[in-house]
C-alpha cells in the first residue's frame, strides 16, 4: 500500500471555471442535450480539472481529490448508499439502479414531489440537500457513482482520492423520513448503513482507488442535533468496522471547518484508519493521544475558506507543530475542500494588478500545498524563494493605501456605547404612529420585484459598454415607476421602489462603496446549478457618495404613500463577500455600518421616514462552537445597531431576515433593535408563531411562500393572517411576503399580492 501524498487538497471546484457545469446541467434540464452529451461534458470537466491539478503539482499517486459532483456531494452519498425517497422510486432506471433521472428529480422536485429540503452546509454559504432517513430506509450500496469515476482517471493514467461524505456525518445531517415514530433519529441506523459503505470501500478497491476521503464535518459542530459526544460514539463505531473490513482501500478521515470535539478526535485516533486530515487554520493543532503515533496527519494548513495568499511561515510553523504529535507521518492539505473558493486569480483581468498579488483562489492555494510538499520533502531551504515571495506580497498587503484609512480608523476608534443605542420604544413607536399614519394590519413587500428580462439585458449592455448610462438608467426609472403605480394600483401601504438598479443584494453596495473589489469569473457554488460572485473586501470600507438615495427619492417623489429605503445590512455584506483576515470581523463590520448609517443620515434627511436594513445572514454566520457564539452576537447585533442607532425616532427602521428559525436566534433579532421584522413563515410550523408570541415590536411573518410560482389563494392568505393575529398583538403585525420577489414573474407577483391584500382587507374588518 502507497503512503499518503506529501501535498494534496481535500477538494477542488466543480463547476469549472467558466461554469462549464451549470451550463451543461441546465441545458440537459433544459431538454436541450441528452444524459449522454451531458455526461461527456462532465467527463470533459474531470479531465481538465485533473490535468490543471497535475501542473499545478499535485503529481503523487491519490493526491488528487475526486470530489466531482453532479449536483450536491451530500446527495451523492445518500443515493450512493440507496436513500432514495420512496416518493421518487418511479425516477429508477429500468434495473433499479439510481441514476441520473432520480438524482435530479430528488434535488429539484419532479412536478408532483417536493424536493429534499436544502440548507446549509456548516457555516459556509453551501447548501446542501437534506437525505431522508426513516426506520424502514433500506440502504443498499449503488458503488459506481463513486467506483466509475475512479476507473475514468485511471484510464487517462491519473490515481485519484475519491471524496465521500462520510456515514455519521451523513446520518448527523439528514432528517426523519416523513412517519417515522417520534424520537427516531437517523443515527439510530449507523450499524445498518455501514454494510453499504463497506461494499461502496470494496467496489472502490477493486476500481483502483488507493485511498479513499470520508469527510466527517460532524465531528467538528456544536450546533447539530445531535451532541458532539454521540458524534464521537459513532465515529468510534463507524470506523472501527470499515476500518476492518479486509477489502478496503487506506482511508483518510477528514474533519474540516473547525477543530474535532476533544473526545471525536480521541474516538477517531483510537479507530483503524490510516490518516487523519486536520483544519489547523481554524482548529489548531490538537493534544496528543494515544495511537496518533501510527495515523498520517493531513495538516490543513492552507486556508481553504477565504481568497488570501497564505503566509507560509505560519504554515510551516503549524507543520512543525504537527510533528510535535509525533504522528507517524505529517503532510500537507488544505484546511478543508476548496469548493468554497473561486477557480483562478489568473481569471481576473479587471482586478488591481496589486490586489491580484494578495490573492490566492483555488489554483493558487494548490500551488501553496505544492511548495509545503516540496518543502517537506527536500527542505525548507529548496522552497525557500517562494517563502520569500509570500512575505513580501503579504508586507505590501499590509503597508498598501486603502488597506488603512486613517479616517476610517480614527471614526471606529471614537466609537462610544451611545453610538449603538437607539432611543427609547415608547418613544420611537408613538413618534412613528404619527409620522406615518397607518393602517392596521399593513401591507407591505420585502422589496425586490421581478428582475425582468429587459432589466438584465439591459444591464448586461449596460456593462459591455453598449447602452449609455443615461439610457440605462431611464431604463430602470422606467421601472421604478411602473413598481410604484403597480403597488398603488393593489392597494398596498408602505411602498418599495422595486431594486432593478441591483444585480445583487451585496454586491451593487460593494460595487459603491470603497474598500471593495468584484471579479468577474470568481464563482463558487452555492447550490446545485446555482453561483455567487462574492465582492472581495480587502480595504478599509467607507462611502464616497451617497449610494441608494436617489432611488428611493424618486420612487418617493412619485407618490403619496411611504416608500421604504433599502439596505443591505454589514453582517450580510460581510457574510456573503470574502473578507479580510487581517483584523477582527467586527472591525471590519463596523466600517461597513458606518458607511450605511451615514446612507441613512442621507435617506432621512432626503424624506425617507422609513428604512429597511436586510440582514438575511444573521444566522448563517452564527459559529459552529457554542463557546464563540456570544463574541459573534456581539459584533454582528453591534454592527446592525451602529447603522441604524442614529435614526430619528419617528423613522421606521425595518429588518429582513430569510428564515423562520426564529426561535434560535430570537435573543438576537430583539437585541437589533428594529422597529419592525419581517421573516420566512408561510410554510413554518407551530413553534415558530409561539416564539412570535414574545415578541415586543412589529413583526411580519411572511404570509405568501415566494419559493415557488403558486399563487396563494386570498383565502389562504387569510388562514395565514388569521394565525398570526392568533400569536401576535395585532398593532404589531404587518403583512408582507416571505422574502424579495426578484426570481418571480410578473404574473404571480401581481395575482398573489392582490390576494395578500383583499385578505388583509377583510382581516382588517375582522378587527
Ligand atoms: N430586499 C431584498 C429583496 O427583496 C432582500 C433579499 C433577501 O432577503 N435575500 O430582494
Ligand atoms: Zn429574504
Amino acid at each position: 500500500m502507497t503512503d499518503f501524498p506529501l501535498g494534496t487538497i481535500l477538494g477542488y471546484p466543480r463547476i469549472g471555471r467558466r461554469r462549464e457545469l451549470k451550463r451543461a446541467v441546465e441545458a440537459h434540464w433544459g431538454g436541450k442535450i441528452d444524459e449522454s452529451e451531458l455526461r461527456e461534458r462532465a467527463a470533459e470537466l474531470r479531465r481538465a480539472t485533473r490535468t490543471r491539478l497535475v501542473e499545478l503539482g499535485l503529481d503523487e499517486p491519490s493526491a488528487i481529490p475526486e470530489s466531482f459532483s453532479f449536483y450536491d456531494q451530500v446527495l451523492d452519498a445518500a443515493l450512493a448508499v440507496g436513500a432514495l425517497p420512496a416518493r421518487f422510486a418511479d425516477h429508477r432506471e429500468q434495473d433499479g439502479s439510481i441514476g441520473l433521472a432520480a438524482e435530479f428529480a430528488a434535488a429539484r422536485g419532479d412536478g408532483e414531489n417536493a424536493p429534499l429540503e436544502m440548507t446549509k452546509w456548516f457555516d459556509t454559504n453551501y447548501h446542501y440537500l437534506v437525505p431522508e432517513i426513516g426506520p424502514d430506509t433500506v440502504f443498499a450500496a449503488q458503488p459506481a457513482r463513486y467506483a466509475d469515476l475512479v476507473a475514468e482517471a485511471a484510464a487517462d493514467g491519473v490515481s485519484t482520492r475519491p471524496v465521500v461524505v462520510g456515514p455519521v456525518t451523513l446520518l448527523a445531517l439528514a432528517k426523519a423520513a416523513d412517519g417515522a415514530a417520534a424520537g427516531f433519529r437517523p443515527l439510530d441506523r449507523l450499524a445498518d448503513l455501514l454494510p453499504a459503505y463497506l461494499e461502496i470501500l470494496s467496489a472502490l478497491r477493486a476500481a483502483g482507488a488507493e485511498w479513499v476521503q470520508l469527510d466527517e464535518p460532524a465531528l467538528v459542530s456544536e450546533t447539530l442535533e445531535v451532541s458532539p459526544a454521540e458524534v464521537a460514539r459513532a465515529v468510534a463505531e463507524a470506523y472501527a468496522v470499515l476500518g476492518a473490513a479486509e477489502d478496503r482501500p487506506q482511508l483518510l478521515v477528514a474533519a474540516p471547518y473547525g477543530a474535532p470535539s476533544v473526545a471525536g478526535w480521541g474516538a477517531l485516533v483510537g479507530t483503524p484508519v490510516e490518516a487523519i486530515a486536520l483544519d489547523l487554520v481554524r482548529g489548531g493543532v490538537p493534544a496528543a493521544v494515544d495511537g496518533v503515533e501510527e495515523k498520517t496527519i493531513v495538516a490543513g494548513v492552507v486556508d481553504a475558506r477565504n481568497i488570501w495568499r497564505g503566509d507560509l511561515d505560519r504554515a510551516w510553523a503549524l507543520l512543525e507543530q504537527t510533528s510535535g504529535l509525533k504522528p507517524a507521518r505529517v503532510t500537507v492539505g488544505t484546511s478543508n475542500s476548496l469548493q468554497h473558493v473561486p477557480h483562478d486569480v489568473a481569471d481576473e483581468p479587471d482586478l488591481d494588478p496589486r490586489l491580484k498579488t494578495w490573492l490566492a483562489f483555488a489554483d493558487q492555494k494548490t500551488g501553496e500545498v505544492s511548495v509545503l510538499a516540496r518543502g517537506l520533502r527536500e527542505g525548507r531551504t529548496a522552497v525557500e524563494h517562494a517563502f520569500t515571495e509570500a512575505a513580501v506580497a503579504l508586507a505590501d498587503r499590509r503597508s498598501a493605501p486603502g488597506v488603512h484609512d486613517d479616517r476610517v480608523r480614527a471614526r471606529t476608534r471614537a466609537l462610544a456605547p451611545t453610538d449603538f443605542e437607539r432611543g427609547a420604544v415608547e418613544e420611537r413607536v408613538s413618534a412613528q404612529r404619527d409620522a406615518l399614519a397607518l393602517p392596521p394590519l399593513p401591507t407591505t413587500t420585502i422589496g425586490s420585484f421581478p428582475q425582468t428580462g429587459d432589466i438584465r439585458r439591459a444591464r448586461a449592455a449596460h456593462d459591455r459598454g453598449e447602452l449609455t448610462t443615461p439610457a440605462y438608467e431611464q431604463v430602470l426609472r422606467d421601472e421604478v415607476e411602473r413598481v410604484i403605480r403597480l403597488q398603488e394600483e393593489l392597494g398596498l401601504d408602505v411602498l418599495v421602489h422595486g431594486e432593478p438598479e441591483r444585480n445583487d443584494m451585496v454586491q451593487y453596495f460593494a460595487e459603491n462603496l470603497d474598500g471593495f473589489a468584484v471579479t468577474r469569473n470568481g464563482w463558487v457554488q452555492s447550490y446545485g446549478s446555482r453561483a455567487t460572485r462574492p465582492s472581495i473586501l480587502w480595504g478599509d470600507v467607507s462611502r464616497p457618495a451617497p449610494i441608494t438615495v436617489r432611488w428611493a427619492t424618486y420612487a418617493q417623489s412619485l407618490t403619496s404613500k411611504p416608500v421604504k429605503g433599502m439596505l443591505t445590512g454589514p453582517v450580510t455584506i460581510l457574510a456573503w463577500s470574502f473578507v479580510r483576515d487581517d483584523q477582527p470581523l467586527g472591525e471590519t463590520a463596523r466600517q461597513v455600518a458606518l458607511a450605511l448609517r451615514d446612507e441613512i443620515a442621507d435617506l432621512e434627511q432626503a424624506g425617507i421616514g422609513i428604512i429597511q436594513v436586510d440582514e438575511p445572514a444573521l444566522r448563517e454566520l452564527l459559529p459552529l462552537y457554542a463557546r464563540a457564539r456570544d463574541a459573534y452576537l456581539e459584533w454582528s447585533v453591534g454592527s446592525f445597531r451602529l447603522a441604524t442607532a442614529s435614526a430619528r425616532p419617528a423613522t421606521q427602521i425595518h429588518t429582513h431576515l430569510c428564515y423562520s428559525e426564529f426561535g434560535t436566534v430570537l435573543e438576537a433579532i430583539s437585541a437589533l433593535d428594529a422597529d419592525v421584522t419581517s421573516i420566512e413563515a408561510a410554510r413554518s410550523r407551530d413553534e415558530l408563531f409561539e416564539a412570535l408570541a414574545g415578541y415586543e415590536r412589529g413583526i411580519g411573518p411572511g404570509v405568501w411562500d415566494i419559493h415557488s410560482p403558486r399563487v396563494p389563494s386570498a383565502a389562504e392568505i387569510g388562514g395565514r393572517i388569521d394565525r398570526a393575529v392568533a400569536a401576535v398583538d395585532v398593532d404589531r403585525v404587518w403583512i408582507n411576503p416571505d422574502c424579495g420577489l426578484k426570481t418571480r414573474q410578473y404574473e404571480e407577483t401581481v395575482a398573489s399580492l392582490a390576494n395578500l391584500v383583499a385578505a388583509t382587507g377583510e382581516a382588517r374588518e375582522a378587527l
